[in-house]
């Protein structure tokens, strides 16, 4: 068992709906501390860059549109097996399909206004984290 870091970000549909305090009491409550967060808006460039390893899917267009439709917060996030139980907290891509009590059940509007996202390995992690924050702004 180790502390490990990942990725998260509150998507434009919850800060819409004034949900960042919401989502982070579930992110606290399942065993995670946020280590670092800021809020912010996307450029078009920075949001086809962000979700680069997307570029040949269908819904990318519509995807960044969504993404630079209002502020996002970034966070980092810290605990054992972080990433995966981040994974665990958020739920399924789609809201049909997640799990009852997991952030996209309760807060999702749609499989792309899902309201979180959350890095899918350690590896990414590490760049999306460097994406976002120098190491002075992550205070564990
Ligand atoms: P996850 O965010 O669960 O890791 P993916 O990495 O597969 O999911 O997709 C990235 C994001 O793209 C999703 O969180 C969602 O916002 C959007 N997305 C995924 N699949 C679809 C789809 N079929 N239609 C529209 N948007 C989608
Ligand atoms: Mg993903």
């Amino acid at each position: 068992m180790t502390t490990q870091r990942t990725f998260s970000i509150i998507k434009p549909d919850a800060t819409r709906r004034n949900l960042t305090g919401a989502i982070n009491a579930m992110l606290e409550k399942g065993g995670l501390r946020i280590v670092a967060q800021k809020r912010l808006q996307l450029s078009r460039a920075q949001a086809e860059a962000f979700y680069g390893v997307h570029k040949e899917r269908p819904f990318f267009n519509d995807l960044c549109q969504f993404m630079i439709s209002g502020p996002i917060v970034a966070q980092v996030l810290e605990g054992e097996n972080a990433v995966a139980r981040n994974r665990e907290i958020m739920g399924a891509t789609n809201p049909a399909n997640a799990a009852e009590g997991t952030i996209r059940k309760v807060h999702a509007e749609s499989i792309e206004a899902n309201s979180v996202h959350g890095s899918d390995s350690p590896e990414n992690a590490a760049i999306e984290i460097a994406f976002f924050f120098s190491g002075i702004e992550i205070v564990g």
